[in-house]
């Protein structure tokens, strides 16, 4: 993991270099500000050397100039440091994301990849210039104080150790409690979002059945948590920060009463005693930050091992060592005793189906809900992969072709069709980004969107989705439609829409569909009598098993389950 972890460094090791050496020089320089002071005090104003008051002066001067100079570089050239490396990262993650299967996605929460792209990656970001610098400066800092202080006077050194352990031990206890106070409070406010989100988002059920005054009570307990945590949060800050200072007095009081007495013995003059007070003056910030520094660290760990976590899947679904580019493909399509589960699951999905789909026909398969028909047309384009059995494409595995050749040569229209939330343009493009404006009014025509699209006020720019117009079901289908006929697949998955459409809606999908599939092996998860009719083959899947096929009439006379899907109407 640390190997890894610096390889992130590595490309970036120059402004690493730059962060640390700005780190290091302002602490030496921070060094000797004391130093300075002291001399000051004890020799050159006693001995009215005016000249020397100036030298040091304009040294203070130099050094205090310097300092700016060198912390600039630190906080701004570490930020960056930190941000290059965590825009890596990103970048990273996201490649990796985009290469994970389907099974990846279908147990993970949306929700918590989102938290390790941001606020992880802005942890391990945070840490990676910070832990260093910290590191860096407070061991700088406190050793060289330390060792100034021994060379002035070590019986008063000796005194200033002691109410260090005190103060350390109280900053990392104390620390990480109400660090943990503040994450508490971070997690509290997430429970208290998804109830706002959930029940804003559910308002209409929640006043269809009246329970408004449920949703209030459940908000209560959320709100009494957060509040709760917050009061929590807010008495651990106090006793941190009430320690703290209270443990920087009795420091200073150390040293004061520990001067006085050397002094009273004659053991120690009043400059050095300012001395040592500006030393302890020095090392409180280092102390601060080799603090922060072990709660930030462990942090950072923790958010880095999630972040391996996740660059440490395999991808499941991966071309194969020679795999090679479907091209020219014609479309036959055969099954042959393929078994499927979903990963996590018991209940077999696809039970021992062997099916062929010819190239260039339209086939449509029916069954109940939850028959296992979306799965089955999942498994072509490998968004799963079997468990048993082969499925072919012309003649060959698809296993063997390479993923993307594969995917390119299959269209999909979902029953629920995503829409980015950008143009209808660049949705329908997305079928293929190089196509020209007449190929895309073609398209759009063929889908019958057209007409709509012209009645938007920006036509093919009009933006969709939540910052957009809300398209019905139909349209967007008929815009996922486009996005087919734009690619132009040889092999045409269509899911058709359940939930009943308007008629014309349904009416235009109907007739653009049929133009779709001409020409290329179409098949069709059908609920629609007239698609099932019009289909070439009709295969009849129940409980994840085919049960009969052939063509609508065969089916009517065979007089079995597809009969009684008919006549209930549930297909
Ligand atoms: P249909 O399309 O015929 O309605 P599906 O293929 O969607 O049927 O579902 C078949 C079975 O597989 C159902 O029991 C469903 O609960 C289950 N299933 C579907 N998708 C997943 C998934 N991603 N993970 C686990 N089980 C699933």
């Amino acid at each position: 993991m640390l190997k890894r972890f610096i390889s992130y460094y590595k490309p970036h090791i120059h402004l690493f270099v730059l962060d640390m050496t700005a780190a290091i020089l302002s602490s030496i320089m921070g060094i000797f500000f004391p130093m300075i002071t002291r001399n000051l005090l004890k020799f050159y104003i006693p001995e009215k050397d005016t000249r020397m008051i100036t030298i040091a002066f304009i040294i203070m001067g130099v050094v205090w100039m310097f300092r700016a100079i060198f912390n600039f570089i630190r906080v701004k050239w570490g930020h960056i440091l930190g941000v290059r490396m965590e825009a890596d990262m990103r970048k990273h993650i996201f490649q990796h994301l985009q290469k994970l299967s389907f099974t990846y996605y279908d147990n993970t929460k949306t929700g918590h990849i989102m938290s390790r792209i941001t606020n992880d990656l802005n942890m391990i970001a945070e840490v990676a210039h910070h832990g260093p610098e910290d590191l860096i400066i407070s061991v700088f800092m406190i050793i060289g104080s330390f060792i100034f202080m021994f060379y002035f006077n070590s019986r008063l050194a000796w005194i200033s150790l002691i109410p260090l352990p005190f103060l350390l031990i109280w900053g990392f206890t104390l620390g990480r409690r109400m660090k943990a106070g503040f994450r508490d409070v971070r997690a509290r406010i997430a429970d208290m979002n998804s109830s706002v989100e959930n029940s804003v988002v559910g308002i209409r059920e929640v006043k269809s059945f009246a329970k408004e005054d449920l949703e209030i009570a459940k908000f209560g307990e959320v709100n009494r948590l957060f509040k709760k945590a917050k009061e929590r949060m807010y008495t651990l800050m106090a006793t941190f920060f009430t320690g703290m200072n209270f443990l920087t007095d009795v420091y200073y009081g150390t040293v004061v009463g520990g001067g006085t007495y050397l002094i009273l013995r004659n053991q120690l003059d009043a400059a050095d005693l300012i001395s040592f007070i500006l030393y302890i003056n020095f090392i409180l910030d280092p102390i601060k930050r080799l603090i922060n520094f072990v709660e930030q660290y462990q942090q950072g760990t923790t958010a880095f091992e999630r972040f391996t976590e996740i660059m440490d899947i395999e991808p499941d679904i991966k071309d194969v060592a020679n795999a090679v580019k479907a091209t020219n493909v014609a479309g036959k399509i055969e099954f042959k005793n393929v078994t499927f589960k979903y990963d996590g699951t018991k209940d077999i999905v696809i039970n021992d189906i062997s099916m062929t789909m010819p190239a260039g026909k339209t086939i449509a398969v029916v069954g109940e809900s939850g028959a296992g028909k979306s799965t089955l047309v999942s498994l072509i384009p490998r968004f799963y992969e079997v468990d048993e059995g082969t499925i072919r494409l012309d003649d060959k595995d698809i296993a063997k072709f390479k993923i993307r050749s594969l995917r390119e040569s299959i269209g999909i229209v979902q029953q629920n069709v995503f829409l980015f939330d950008t143009t209808i343009r660049e949705n329908i493009l997305y079928g293929n980004p190089e196509a020209s404006e007449d190929e895309l009014i073609d398209c759009a025509k063929k889908a019958n969107i057209y007409d709509f699209i012209m009645t938007l006020p920006d036509g093919f720019d009009t933006l969709v989705g939540e910052r957009g117009v809300k398209l019905s079901g139909g349209q967007k289908q008929r815009v996922s439609i486009a996005r087919a006929f734009l690619k132009n697949p040889p092999v045409l998955i269509f899911d058709e829409a359940t939930s009943s459409l308007d008629t014309e809606s349904e009416s235009l999908i109907q007739k653009s569909m049929e133009e779709l599939s001409v020409n290329r092996t179409t098949i069709i998860i059908a609920h629609r009598l007239s698609t099932v009719r019009n289909a070439d083959w009709i295969y009849v899947l129940r409980s994840g098993k085919l049960i009969e096929q052939g063509s609508h009439e065969d089916l009517l006379n065979m007089d079995g389950y597809y009969k009684t899907l008919y006549t209930r109407n549930l297909l």
